[in-house]
């Protein structure tokens, strides 16, 4: 048996007829950037994600830029992160000129530990970004609490999390901004980059769609120096083919989760690999990845022996942010970040894409069974 960490190709079987007729649509039309069926997705997502407004953008790494633009952040300026996440969350804050400030994470849930964030606080903070990691929302009741406090902008990553929840409130709601990524491997991915970003604030909307075009309104006369952040309209019309699927899909991911607690629970694996857990607040975990903690020092052989049975698995993140060469001059070193540098270590994701199916699992666990016992 084969088991790949993500296959993309039984998803695009599900939906050809209709994503083909859509983008033989758009060819037709010639009109490939923004227009009616950018608008159109930006109604459809911001409804899914019970947010006013959604503005498309080029992807999910400029959708945390231009946001962080549209608040005017940058030189000078200081912003909250976890150093626990892909390397766009940090590289937004550095391309705008701020600094990323980065604060430690729960060890089991794998987002910003909140509680740590408070005697981060300085003159210079200006915002927050909290990363919904795996698909499950950051302690985002305690974040807002922190940030209304102390007048602070809350940019969310919901890069890999659309359509979680935080108690019962769609991820991408809570703070100003949300930003969403639809590359080809998140829960929602198009045929290539893409982005958008939402916000409950006409304003804060606006901004956006004045940056998103070169800070230009109307058209040639520039207010701000913004950028080419665009989605294009096929990218537009695929992603709303797959929205009205995304629920069935996010339903398969959590039923695989399942299917693997139940299989581990029942193995002799015991707790020589922890698996993820849900937080203490009510969330809809809609897995973009299924993470496990492998016991010291066993992460790399068990990627190893599972590549040697033709099963997919992959190290999310291997370097925290803070120790990344080119933040060399934030001045972190080694220990400063303790749970997350661990975590760098011990961390495996499995394969948990909707149409993988059970007997894939028994085969990933029995194989993890093997080289573990
Ligand atoms: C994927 C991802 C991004 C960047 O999105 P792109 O569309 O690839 O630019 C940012 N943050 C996180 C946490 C991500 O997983």
């Amino acid at each position: 048996m084969q088991v790949s960490l993500l296959d993309l190709k039984g998803q695009y079987a599900q939906i050809k007829d209709e994503v083909l007729k859509e983008i033989n649509q758009v060819c037709e039309s010639q009109m490939f950037i923004l227009g009616e069926k950018v608008e159109k997705l930006e109604k459809e997502i911001a409804s899914y994600c019970e947010c006013k407004y959604a503005c498309g953008v080029s992807s999910g790494s400029d959708a945390l830029i231009i946001a962080l633009m549209a608040e005017g952040i940058g030189c000078g300026d200081e912003v909250i992160t976890t150093p626990f996440s892909f390397f766009a969350t940090a590289g937004a804050i550095v391309r705008v000129g701020a600094t990323p400030v980065f604060v430690d994470i729960d060890p089991r849930v794998f987002n910003i530990n909140a509680d740590l964030i408070e005697e981060k606080i300085t003159k210079k903070t200006k915002a927050i970004m909290p990363v919904h990691l795996f698909g499950q929302s950051a302690d985002m009741g305690k974040i807002m609490e922190i940030a209304n406090k102390h007048n602070l902008i809350v940019v969310e990553d919901a890069a890999q999390a659309i359509g979680s929840e935080y108690e019962g409130k769609r991820i991408g709601s809570l703070g100003h901004y949300g930003c969403f990524s639809f590359f080809p491997s998140k829960n929602l991915g198009a045929f290539g980059d893409g982005g958008i970003v939402t916000t409950n604030c006409e304003e804060r909307f606006k901004k956006l769609k004045i940056f998103r075009n070169h800070g230009a309104e109307p058209k040639y006369y520039h207010k701000f120096v913004g950028g080419n952040f665009r989605l294009d309209a096929l990218q537009a019309v695929i992603l709303s083919v797959k929205l009205k699927h995304l629920d069935k899909w996010t339903t398969d991911r959590q039923k695989n989760a399942a299917d693997y607690r139940a299989m581990f629970a029942k193995s002799k694996i015991g707790d020589k690999v922890l698996l993820p857990m849900k937080a203490e607040y009510r969330t809809r975990h809609i897995y973009n990845q299924f993470s496990l903690l492998v016991e010291n020092g066993k992460r790399d052989f068990l990627k190893k022996a599972l590549n040697d049975a033709k099963i997919g698995s992959d190290v999310y993140y291997p370097v925290p942010l803070h120790l990344q060469e080119c933040f060399k001059e934030l001045g972190y070193k080694k220990g400063d970040l303790p749970v997350s540098e661990e975590t760098a270590l011990k961390i495996l994701s499995l394969p948990i894409y909707p149409e993988s199916t059970v007997e894939q699992r028994e085969y990933v666990v029995s194989t993890i069974e093997k080289a573990l016992i």
